[in-house]
């Protein structure tokens, strides 16, 4: 189905969208053809104006008349799977999604919510330091990994170093830390992703490169996300260069995940609600064990996240040295931290209190 030029409304006649088409037309618009589950976005410019359709569920939309943003074309025009054909005296981009919906799918399936990834990308595509806490054993370098895999498919030039389990990387053997990441540099990559931040040298490396202009990936050994925070301060990274590159902190768990088939649902126990601050009779689920769980009750694993995506307030209290608690109290104000987003598995049926009270020890 083609769009005729004449459909392409005069700037004056077009209906200004209220507040949509600010700065972040591109973000709102990409946002919303992934609420309504769209395959492709059409955006057709003219002298006149533009026009945008979705295709959901294999049909294209009706056209909505915008004024010209040139911005916002620019925005799609760089996409990575961007089309761009000249029509007359515009052009048609053609934005495909797919490709970006089955990599978000894979951050869903290690346990990430919709809200963690619609924080976490934005943040990513702008570049800097990415921390990644937890104890070892916590999943940190399945989900570098899965981080690294929604850049697959982009050009970009990845440099891994460690034992990440990740394919189609530059990888750096037989060096560690600092001149691991130096050597890193040396091959001129876009991203850098460390499996363990390793001591200080490492950490000023990893913030030095990042502030050069790279997304550097890292894992860390901290328990949650504001503990990363303190340990980079700890090895003396300078505050302005923390706040100046820091992206986002994650830290995770793993809990094990119930059986959807055998799930039982039950009243959790007096005290386990009192731990995990649930009105005493509240539905939880227990696990029972059926056939396609091997009579385990469980069906794998699934991470627990907290993050802390940086923002003006984030760098000015990590620039000024700010409290830990302070710290703690914006970035989770909107946002679940480790304790909170295991209550919401729980609540859900996906783990048991009890792996929620395991992991909120530590
Ligand atoms: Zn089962």
């Amino acid at each position: 189905m083609e769009v005729d030029a004449e459909v392409l409304v005069p700037r004056a006649q077009a209906q200004p969208v209220g507040g949509a088409f600010a700065e972040s037309a591109a973000d709102a618009l990409v946002a919303e053809a992934r609420r309504r589950r769209a395959s492709h976005i059409h955006l057709e410019t003219g002298p006149a104006g533009c026009v945008i359709r979705l295709r959901i569920a294999g049909q294209l939309t009706e056209p909505r008349h915008h004024p010209l943003d040139e911005a916002l074309a620019a925005t799609l025009r760089a996409a990575p799977g961007v089309s761009v054909l000249a029509l007359g005296q515009g052009e048609r981009i053609v934005l495909r999604l797919d490709g970006g919906e089955r990599r978000e799918r894979a951050l869903e399936a290690i346990g990430m919510s919709r809200g963690l990834i619609d924080a976490l990308l934005p943040a990513l595509r702008r570049g800097g330091l990415v921390l990644v806490a937890g104890p070892e054993g916590s999943g940190r370098s399945t989900t570098i990994a899965t981080l690294l895999g929604h850049f697959a498919g982009s050009p970009r030039h990845i440099a891994a170093i460690g034992t990440l389990p990740v394919d189609g990387v530059t990888r750096i053997e037989g060096l560690a830390g600092a001149a691991a990441v130096r050597a890193a540099l040396e091959q001129d990559p876009d991203v850098i992703a460390l499996d363990r931040l390793d001591g200080r040298e490492a950490a000023a490396a990893a913030a030095e490169a990042a502030e050069e202009g790279h997304l550097v990936l890292a894992a860390i050994d901290a328990p949650d996300a504001v503990s990363a925070i303190r340990r980079m301060r700890d090895w003396r990274v300078e505050p302005f260069r923390l706040a100046s590159t820091i992206a986002a902190t994650l830290a995770q768990r793993l809990v094990r995940r119930l059986c959807p088939d055998c799930r039982r649902p039950v009243q959790a126990n007096g005290s386990v609600s009192a731990l995990l601050g649930f009105d005493s009779g509240a539905i939880v689920y227990a696990p029972v064990g059926c056939e396609s769980c091997e009579g385990s009750g469980f069906a794998g694993q699934t991470g627990v996240f907290e993050a802390i995506v940086a923002d003006g307030a984030i760098r000015r209290l990590i620039n000024d040295g700010g409290d830990e608690a302070i710290l703690a109290r914006h970035a989770f104000l909107r946002a679940p931290n480790l304790g909170s987003a295991a209550r919401a598995l729980v609540r859900e049926g996906l783990t048991t209190p009890d792996e929620a009270v395991r992991i909120s020890r530590g």
